[in-house]
């Protein structure tokens, strides 16, 4: 490379370097985290980083080597095709600095779903907030995703009406356990009681019980469902019940009154949530709570949503959204909004 040559690739590199510089610059000053494109790794930290020592390259009159100036062409040309400059390799501070992002966990695993109804307007409640206060969301029904995420990839995850064996091996289950145990909340969504929770079947090699309990399933969630009104036990599987708020200083529950109506398929747990701090509580004086195990109900204390302090994180549950129409429902909506922004640790 002659002089000549070389300095005109200088000039082209610190041009080039400039454009990526403010092309950064300007991806950062416009939120641009936030977009609709979506902006995962790297997280921003790392692109000022970067940035930080294209700028010491600029006012340096001698490009040291052919490898910078390819490696800023490179950065240019992922520049120009995308959104998020590819910046990668480096010593990212994960987490630190990306949005918040929501997990919504919908695997059941019989196929039949009871709650089919309710996932499109239970997503676009989950959308429709995050979009509000600025925070990602990802849906799976992929139990692996526990396997390859931690902490650094998510702040939150929700079991919305998830069924049965969602975690089908021991691999599995210690994954999702160690997901957790890295620093993710949890919000636990009606038949998320209802996964895991069978203690009553025993498992044989010719008949399988579809759901086989796991106390640590019992223990995030605070209890399980044990069983619910239907139209034989009760009359009928759907009833307007009474509800009351044993505690309003919770987001979740501070735009209630003291109680109120609501109509939905009432869960009996199998315990009063040892370790939570129960929220609400339906009155069974007000419904008929016989299930198919438990004739009566739960008695005096019939707790419908509560939240609890696990090892560190925090684990929320809601007995509400069988319904696709509770979706709509005000009252609902706002305490099930504001159960997601208190597991992502976000104010509202
Ligand atoms: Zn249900």
């Amino acid at each position: 490379m002659t002089p000549s040559t070389q300095r005109s690739v200088t000039i082209i590199t610190g041009v080039a370097l400039i454009v990526a510089v403010t092309a950064l610059i300007a991806v950062l000053l416009s939120g641009g985290a936030q977009s609709s494109v979506s902006i995962a790794e790297p997280a921003p930290s790392a692109q000022v980083t970067q940035s930080g020592s294209f700028s010491t390259l600029q006012v340096q009159t001698q490009p040291s080597s052919a490898v910078v100036a390819e490696s800023a062409a490179q950065t240019v040309r992922e520049t120009d095709t995308t959104v998020a400059p590819t910046v990668a390799d480096t010593s990212i501070s994960s987490g630190s600095t990306r949005p918040k992002t929501l997990l919504v966990f919908n695997k059941i695993t019989d196929g039949r779903d009871w709650h089919a109804a309710a996932r499109d307007p239970a997503n676009a409640l989950f959308d429709q907030y995050a979009q509000e206060f600025g925070f990602e969301v990802t849906y799976t029904n992929d139990a692996s995703i526990f396997l390859s995420s931690d902490s650094s990839d998510f702040d939150a995850v929700v079991f919305h009406n998830t069924k049965n064996n969602v975690f089908e091996s021991d691999e599995l289950k210690a994954g999702f356990e160690a997901f957790i145990a890295s620093g993710v909340n949890y919000l636990g969504i009606h038949e998320a009681a209802g996964t895991h929770n069978d203690g009553t079947t025993e498992t044989t090699e010719s008949e399988p019980n579809l759901n086989n309990f796991w106390p640590y399933l019992e223990d995030l969630n605070g209890s399980l469902m044990d069983d619910h009104p239907t139209a034989s036990t009760a009359g009928s599987e759907r009833q307007n019940a009474t509800v009351n708020v044993l505690d309003n200083s919770h987001p979740a529950t501070a735009h209630f009154g003291s109680n109120f109506e609501h109509s939905t398929e009432w869960y009996n747990f199998n315990r009063i949530p040892p370790n939570a701090t129960v929220l609400l509580a339906v009155d069974e004086s007000t419904y008929n709570p016989n299930g198919w195990l438990n004739e009566g109900g739960m008695g005096q204390l019939h707790p419908i949503a509560w939240h609890q302090d696990f090892g560190g994180q925090r684990a929320f549950y809601t007995a509400f959204g069988h319904y696709a129409d509770e979706y709509s429902n005000d009252g609902v909506r706002t305490h099930i909004g504001e159960a997601v922004l208190w597991v992502l640790e976000i104010d509202s």
